[in-house]
């Protein structure tokens, strides 16, 4: 029977919470159907290196588009070493939908149309993937960006999948600190201007004085692949694009 939790108790404790002790109880409540999502790229070392002193076995989604930075991939194998992860889990599209795509799109399905780029190689896999658990824990902070400063620390979806963001109420600057205080390495691309790293054909370095995501998908309408947008929590309206998106994936 799928968990039942009181979200307002639940966030109302939490906004006061450090983030470990969020993690902590979210692992305690809901191993071994829980799973955290990560992209490895320099902010992320920090949910991976609290998760890294409370349970290196949990699993880590990553998913593998095939168009990461080489520099990504290798701060992902240093990563994993470093902190001991033991149960790191690429996600990876159907292989026929992909090359369909890219063929469709003569060979640039990023340029053609990203949003279902995105759908078919981001939001699609880790919808599968999250059918095996119960709980879902994000990097994702408030202050990234426009679009993820309304996300609560805990978050219900559909299908009983309960979402943990420790980290929402950290600030860039928290982040830095934290870092700095475990002695982590930054992503190699870091200290080219790249703040928010995802596939190489859709990110830049970001623009000084634009937010920290403003390098993804620069000269776009677009902000985000979906993964935090398109599933959405229970209640919340579909968004008119999602039909759109799924139209589009069937006619490949
Ligand atoms: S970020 Fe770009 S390349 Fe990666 S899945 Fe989305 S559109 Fe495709």
């Amino acid at each position: 029977m799928a968990k039942s939790l009181d979200l307002e108790e639940l966030n109302a404790r939490f906004e006061k919470a450090e983030p470990e002790e969020i993690v902590s109880w979210a692992v305690s409540e809901f191993r071994p159907r829980i799973a955290v999502t990560s992209s490895f790229q320099t902010e992320s070392v920090v949910l991976l290196h609290m998760v890294s002193t409370i349970d290196p076995s949990l699993p880590i989604l990553f998913l593998e588009t095939g168009w990461h930075f080489q520099e990504t991939l290798d701060f992902k194998r240093e990563l994993v070493k470093r902190l001991k992860l033991t149960n790191v889990i690429d996600l990876k599209t159907d292989p026929r939908v992909r090359e369909a795509s890219i063929q469709k799109s003569h060979g640039k399905p990023y340029e053609k149309d990203p949003d279902h780029c995105c759908y078919i190689n981001k939001v699609e896999p880790l919808q599968k993937a999250l059918k095996n658990y119960e709980a879902w824990i994000s990097g994702i902070r408030r202050s990234q960006s426009k679009t993820r400063e309304h996300i609560s620390i805990v978050e219900e979806y559909e299908n009983g999948l309960f979402k943990f963001n420790p980290l929402a109420n950290f600030t860039s600057g928290d982040i830095w600190w934290y870092i700095k205080k475990h002695s982590l390495p930054k992503h190699p691309l870091f200290e080219k201007g790249y703040l928010s790293i995802g596939c190489w054909p859709c990110t830049r370095p970001a623009q000084p004085g634009d937010d920290e995501r403003s390098g993804r998908w620069a000269g776009l309408a677009k902000t985000e692949c979906g993964i935090h947008t398109l599933m959405k929590p229970k209640g919340a309206e579909e968004k008119p694009r999602v039909a759109e998106i799924q139209e589009e994936g069937r006619d490949i």
